[in-house]
């Protein structure tokens, strides 16, 4: 067996390396290489490409961010683990995977949208590797982790969620931020047309991204103003009620450059130092404040299971006390391959690793056989006169232990 093995993965290496369409995701020329070595037909291989093909479909979890998890591939069940999840437009997400295996492989990392025509959006053969990933648009997506072939691999990954824009005052805090979105101004006349910031006068005002300064003008209403823009067609930022402007038109800043300072001019001129912070799109202001909102980018513990990830454990369902393979932990849930090698996902795991069955098999000489079923595969003798453990059930099958080998006898 380990020699077919290491043959299936050499053969694998010789058609990747000869690999020369580059149109196509790694993802994809791995399985092109599969169906050109044969290998996409054998059992393992057609397992392979199921389960890719079925955490597209279904994925697995539902994640929140920030979000971590730990998933250990195991080379006897092929499998792929997916995530859904929301980008929004107003942030960017930084993902960070690591994948440590005997053979040094890297993970498959695929990224689509989550509509009928799943778009990719990412692929990535990587072994550890941090991107960030943003877009215009507010997007469902899935990810997708799967490694090659019969190989054991730890993954890590963690998905962090930042505003997609810069804090526009120095050392400023969330709590600065206390004049909203949408509030009427004027008596009513006209609505607040972004956010307040507060601090002291003169705290430097820096700019939320790379751009170019458009205007720098006094306004009535805005005071000393300054406007960037970001990119040919992207969106204005306006900065007003400036003590001083520290910038001139034409001018280029990258993020993080000052602007102007901290003060209160125009129709500000009555309150406590503020910088009123707007954003316009082609088609009006837009609500800014998630686009600089600091977010908590620390992710929630990893649900209880986590010392047994990669381990074989029995857990107590419906149909009796079932052995499962954990194969991801994460913040939000728990996946493993059941006696079938079928993912699922739980929240939570209770173990059952100390049953006492009553059932004793009486027939001297018996199968053990793969699977609980009478169309099981016999890969062992039973034989009642040797020790043997009871580790689970399920309908009229016993899941036992004899001679270090595991599997299904039928109960009499
Ligand atoms: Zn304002």
């Amino acid at each position: 067996m380990r020699r077919i093995h290491a043959l299936i993965i050499l053969m694998v290496f010789v058609f990747t390396s000869c690999q020369t369409i580059f149109n196509i995701s790694p993802y994809e020329s791995y399985l092109k290489s599969l169906e050109s070595s044969g290998i996409s037909k054998s059992s393992m291989g057609k397992k392979w490409i199921s389960s890719g093909q079925n955490a597209l479909l279904n994925p697995n979890e539902s994640i929140k961010l920030p979000f971590k998890s730990e998933i250990f591939f195991r080379e006897i069940i092929p499998t792929a683990i997916s995530y859904r999840l929301k980008y929004e437009e107003n942030a960017k997400l930084t993902f960070k995977i690591s994948s440590k295996g005997k053979e040094n492989n890297g993970v498959y990392v695929d990224i689509f949208e989550n509509n009928p025509n799943k778009n990719r959006v990412k692929n990535l053969y990587v072994k550890d590797t941090i991107f960030v990933y943003e877009n215009n648009n507010t997007q469902n997506l899935i990810l997708r982790i799967q490694p090659q072939l019969l190989v054991n691999q730890y993954v890590t990954l963690e998905i962090i969620e930042n505003p997609k824009l810069a804090f526009p005052v120095k050392n400023g805090a969330n709590k600065d931020i206390q004049s909203y979105w949408g509030v009427a101004r004027e008596g009513g006349f006209r609505k607040h047309e972004g956010v307040d910031i507060f601090n002291k006068k003169g705290t430097p005002i820096l700019a939320v991204e790379d751009g170019t300064i458009a205007r720098v003008e006094t306004t009535n209403l805005g005071g000393k103003v300054v406007w960037q823009r970001l990119g040919m067609f992207g969106q204005s930022i306006y900065y007003a009620h400036l003590d001083s402007q520290a910038v001139s038109v034409g001018q280029t800043v990258k993020k993080g450059d000052i602007v102007g300072f901290m003060g209160n001019t125009g129709n500000a001129k009555t309150t406590p130092s503020h910088l009123h912070f707007g954003i316009y799109t082609g088609s009006g202001a837009i609500d800014p404040i998630l686009y600089i909102l600091k977010r908590d980018t620390i992710p929630a513990k990893l649900k209880l299971g986590e010392k047994y990830l990669g381990n074989e454990v029995i857990i107590k369902t419906e149909n009796g006390q079932i052995p499962i393979n954990v194969l991801s932990v994460s913040s939000v849930g728990i996946n493993y391959a059941d006696y079938l090698g079928n993912l699922q996902n739980i929240n939570q795991l209770t173990i059952n690793n100390k049953i006492k069955a009553k059932y004793k098999p009486n027939t001297l000489v018996q199968n053990i056989m793969d699977e609980p079923f009478s169309e099981g595969i016999p890969i062992a003798k039973f034989n009642a006169n040797q020790a043997f453990k009871i580790l689970g059930y399920v309908d009229s099958y016993l899941y036992l232990e004899q001679n270090e080998v595991k599997g299904w006898v039928l109960k009499e």
